[in-house]
């Protein structure tokens, strides 16, 4: 689970303060798949690297289980995230890319590490393509090998950044399949932003909207389709008026 209690992020940026987040508090259960929504600059992407550990928290704190992970460095903090560009190593092979963080942060032996690429690669359909370069490959596979590439490492948490804002839509409609299928096999406790109100409102267990750092609703694709507690949410969902 996650535990996101009065969570604060300010930029100084050169026109002043910057509050990115607004004393956000959440709750993500165990298993859950949790989407966050809201228009751009609303906060979405810096919470999402405020519990990756790659943003400074400035008030407040994040538990995962009963670790309070502030100060835990990212590596230890037994997330794994997605990003919308996949943030490949170009320079490494499939393979590489899929053992770099396995090596670098457990113990494993390459054998183990060798198993446990393989099956990932397998169950995301890329095991030809284990010796290739990134580049060598379509949106679409280098998608899936940075699914892959966080899979592998058995996190508790998954944080998916608009993952397949840069497929077409019959890839993206595939992928959204695979990304709950993988889900149900794994139960691992995932948030995801997206701006795709269909994947929204398909793949989660409750929906959060955020507006300006704040959160203006948290509830099932039901519940904030059907009352939405403000205008905006009504909007920002199209909830019937
Ligand atoms: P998008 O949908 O466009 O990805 P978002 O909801 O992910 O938007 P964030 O990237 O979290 O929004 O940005 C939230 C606010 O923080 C915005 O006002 C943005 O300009 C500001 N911001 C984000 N990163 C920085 C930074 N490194 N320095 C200064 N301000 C920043
Ligand atoms: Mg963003």
């Amino acid at each position: 689970s996650i535990s996101i209690h009065q969570v604060r992020k300010e930029y100084d940026g050169d026109t002043g303060t910057v509050t990115a987040v607004d004393d956000v508090s959440l709750e993500v259960s165990d298993g859950e798949f949790l989407t966050i929504v809201g228009p751009s600059g609303s906060g979405k992407s810096t919470l999402l690297r405020m519990i990756a550990g790659l943003e400074d928290i400035t008030g407040g704190s994040i538990r995962i289980g009963e670790t309070v992970i502030n100060d835990v460095p990212p590596q230890h903090r037994g997330v794994a995230m997605v990003f919308q560009n996949y943030a490949l190593y170009p320079h490494m092979s499939v393979r590489k890319n899929m053992s770099y963080g396995l090596k670098l942060t457990t113990d494993l032996g390459s054998d183990e590490i060798r198993r446990r690429v393989e099956e990932t690669a397998e169950m995301m359909g890329i095991e030809e393509h284990l010796e290739k370069k990134p580049n060598n490959l379509s949106g679409g596979q280098q998608q899936r090998v940075a699914t892959g590439r966080a899979i592998v490492r058995q996190p508790e948490v998954f944080l998916f950044d608009e993952p397949l804002s840069n497929l077409d839509a019959k890839l993206r409609l595939h992928m959204r399949t695979e990304l709950q299928r993988i889900q149900n096999e794994l139960e691992t406790t995932s948030v995801y932003v997206t701006h795709d109100q269909t994947e929204a409102m398909t793949m989660s267990d409750r929906i959060v909207i955020l507006r300006d750092g704040t959160i203006q609703q948290v509830g099932t694709p039901e519940e904030v389709y059907a009352r939405p507690t403000n205008r905006f949410v009504a909007d920002f969902i199209g909830s019937p008026s």
